[in-house]
Order: structure tokens, then sequence, then C-alpha cells
């Protein structure tokens, strides 16, 4: 059976709704739910009633209303692309019902702008025992960016030593300042203080104040700024000999103009304020405020490059390699009406999902996605919309 429930209704649901619908041999049923049934309502005419056979309402922070939905779909599968806050409910709602779990980002507190796994780990022993597997990060970053890891390691490598991953946007959407992905996410994850690892240990930096200008392949150079991700933390654990691993993210002049803006004036914290007699989140109003992410894609041109810089050890010699996506947002745009960051969320997601299903990756337990052997998902990859190149190269990157 590959009846499967996707929760979530914004713009990488979209994608994940509509390339799932497209692809009847692995998916025979698609169930959607979301806090506002609207929005489902809307995927639904889209990708087709004939597809998307169900629509529902529900609070995915409550881990019963869940579960109460799982029982009534009978999902293979639950493909989680609402926000991180939900990870633990609807993995809570997963274990009691007996259904597996993928997401594509990690557990973080409301109240507390904190990505790390630990909540997510902590599951491992309870998926096992009921035969259960939840795959965490599948999206691109992370996601196919563990992937390319695990490829270059297999592939390339007798050991990997130093890890770069870059996520580089070179399209314009015409705003002023829009974020590609949920603001309120997006931002809580940019305006984190900076980390990477480095001989055994975590280091600390201020907030976007380390740059490098890369040379993105179809893209060109661009100002690119060491950020946290998500995925350092999983990829130093199952890849020991990394002596250090880094990502950084592309920002424009205009984009971080704007953000500090915001953050001096407070509209980026996450401390509610009293506001005419109800408490706000400053952050969560601005996401009001914003443009929603899915209504960029009319109109976006250029393209994402996305990739990773892995240098190591084969038969005794240093070298270096690089693997990447170029994704187009018009091109995106015409195949699925959606953007590139939310193209290369859903991809992903779907082709991740594919796997778990046909039984390619199955085992109970809570996995990263490098876990995994890469090859077929690579392959995948090359089939449904986000073909990858591998070079050899020079690194661009300091000692
Ligand atoms: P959106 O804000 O566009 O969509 C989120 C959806 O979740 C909305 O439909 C929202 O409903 C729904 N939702 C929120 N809270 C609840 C709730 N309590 N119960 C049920 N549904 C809820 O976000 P994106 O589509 O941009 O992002 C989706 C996920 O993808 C996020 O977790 C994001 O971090 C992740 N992501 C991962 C990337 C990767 O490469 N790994 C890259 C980009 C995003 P409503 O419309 O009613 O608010």
């Amino acid at each position: 059976m590959s009846r499967v429930l996707i929760i979530g209704a914004g713009g990488v649901a979209g994608v994940v709704v509509k390339k799932c619908a497209m692809l009847t041999e692995y998916f025979s049923e698609i169930h959607l739910a979301s806090r506002t049934i609207s929005k489902c309502e809307k995927l639904q005419a889209e990708a087709g009633a004939d597809r998307v056979v169900g629509v529902y309402a529900v609070d995915a922070d409550d881990a019963n209303q869940v579960a109460d939905l799982i029982r009534q779909v009978e999902p293979a599968l639950v493909i989680n692309v609402a926000l991180p806050y939900q990870d633990l409910p609807i993995m809570d709602a997963c274990l009691e019902t007996g259904v597996h779990y993928l997401d594509t980002a990690n557990y973080e507190p409301k109240d507390e702008a904190k990505f790390e796994y630990s909540w997510q780990w902590a599951y491992q022993e309870r998926f096992k025992e009921k035969g259960l597997m939840a795959l965490l990060g599948a999206g691109f970053d992370p996601g196919v960016t563990n992937v390319f890891t695990a490829y270059a390691a297999k592939h390339y490598f007798d050991e990997i030593h130093y890890l770069d991953i870059v996520d580089c946007n070179g399209g314009d959407h015409g705003q002023a300042f829009a974020t590609n992905f949920n603001p309120e996410i997006n931002i809580r994850e940019i305006t984190q203080r900076g980390r990477y690892w480095q001989d055994g240990e975590w280091h600390e930096t201020d907030p976007i104040s380390v740059r490098e200008d890369l040379d993105y392949p179809n893209v060109g150079v661009r100002p690119s700024y060491l950020l946290f991700h998500e995925e350092l933390e999983s990829l130093v654990k199952h890849f020991p000999s990394l002596k250090r691993a880094r990502f950084w993210m592309t920002f424009g002049e205009q984009y971080l103009t704007h953000l500090r803006v915001l953050e001096n004036v407070g509209m980026t914290s996450i401390e509610p304020v009293e506001f005419q007699g109800q408490k706000i989140v400053p952050l969560e109003f601005l996401k009001a405020v914003l443009p929603n992410p899915g209504s960029l894609a009319e109109g976006y041109t250029g393209m994402t490059c996305i990739g990773t810089y892995v240098t190591g050890i084969k038969d005794g010699q240093e070298k270096t390699i690089f693997i990447y996506n170029n994704c187009d947002h018009a091109q995106c745009n015409r195949e699925v009406g959606a953007q590139a960051v939310s193209y290369t969320t859903g991809v992903p997601a779907m082709i991740a999902a594919s796997m778990m299903l046909q039984g390619h990756w199955m085992k109970p337990g809570v996995w990263n996605m490098e876990q995994f052997d890469p090859d077929e998902f690579m392959n995948r990859l090359n089939q449904y919309g986000l073909p990858w190149q591998v070079e050899e190269c020079e690194s661009p990157f300091k000692r």
C-alpha cells in the first residue's frame, strides 16, 4: 500500500502534493491535511481530486488530532511539511498509530530558536521497538546536501576531511524584501549566531559576520555568509573523519539592509510583547505582513545553486570535488507553479517518500539521510527534476 498523508499546505507542500500526484507508480492515493482547509482544497483542485482524494483540517500541534486523522486515513507514511514546531506531535501520533514518518526540518521549540536533533534522535528506541521508520530532514538542505556528502564519501574518497555546504539563490523575485520559505522559520535561522565544526568542537561566530565571495556555476560570484545549518550536526556525527564542516548562504545587500533594520527595531524578536491588550510575538506579526513565499513564483527569474564541496584523501592524494544542482525558478513555476526554493525542498521529500515506500530506504528507527545508500536517491534526483553535476576542482576555501 502506498497511501500517504501529507500535513501542511504551504509552498513546500504544494510541490510535494503535485509531484506525488504525477507519480501513480509510487503513490497510490494522496490525502492532505493542514490547519487551514481552504489551502488544502486549493491544492486538491490544482493536483486533481482523483489523486488527492481527501482533504482535512488538523491542528498538528495536537498529537491526538493527528492520531485520529491517521486512524481515519490509514496511510503507510506521513509526510510532514508543516512547520518544525509540529515535528514532535506528529512523530508521537505516528508512534501511537503505527505509521512511518518523514520531515524536512528539525524540531525547534516555538519559544526558543534552537536547532538541534536531540529531541528527535531521542525517539530512536521507540521507533525501533515499533518497527517504524522516521526519516529526518528530507529537503534539499538538509536532505540532498547530506546525500551529496554520502555520495562523495562512497564514490570519490577513502576519507573525507573538509566539508563546505553552499546555498546560493541567484534569483530575483522583484520584491523589496521577502523570504523564500516560511519567514518565521527562515529569520529565526539566519539571525542566530553562526556555528561551524573544527577539530572536534563547535566554534561560534557573530551572526552573518564571516563572508566569502564564491563563484557559483551558472550564477556567478556572490557574497556568501557562514551560518549554522542543521545538517552539520548529523554530518559530523556520521562522518567522524571530518576535520571541519561549515555552511554558507548567499544574501544580497538589499536583503541584509532590510534584515538589519528589522532586527534593530525589534521586529525579528520571538519574545512576546504587550499590544493593545494582548500578547503578540513581533516575528509572527512580521510574517503576517511579508509576502507569502508561495506567491513569489510568478515572474521569479534566475537560478539557485546548492551544493557540497568535499575535500579528502583518495589513494593517498588529497583532492576536492563539488557536487551541485542548479534549479531555475521560472522552470519550476511552469512545471508546478512554485519557485525554486519550494521546489528544491519538495522534490527530495517526494523522492525520499518513494524510497521508503518501495523499501530502498526502510529500517526501523530514526535516521538522517546520509545514513542510507545514496545511489538510487541520486538517480531519482536526475529523473524527477533536480539534475546534479560533479566537478573535480581546487577548493575555493582557505585552510
Ligand atoms: P509555509 O509557511 O508556506 O507552510 C507551512 C504550512 O504548515 C502551512 O500550510 C500552515 O498552515 C501549516 N501549519 C502550520 N502550523 C500548523 C499546525 N499547527 N497544524 C497544521 N498545519 C500547520 O512553509 P514552507 O512550505 O515554506 O515550509 C514548510 C517546511 O519546509 C518548514 O518546516 C520549513 O522549515 C521546511 N523547509 C525545509 C527546507 C530544506 O531544504 N530542508 C527548505 C525550505 C523549507 P496555515 O497555512 O494555516 O498557516
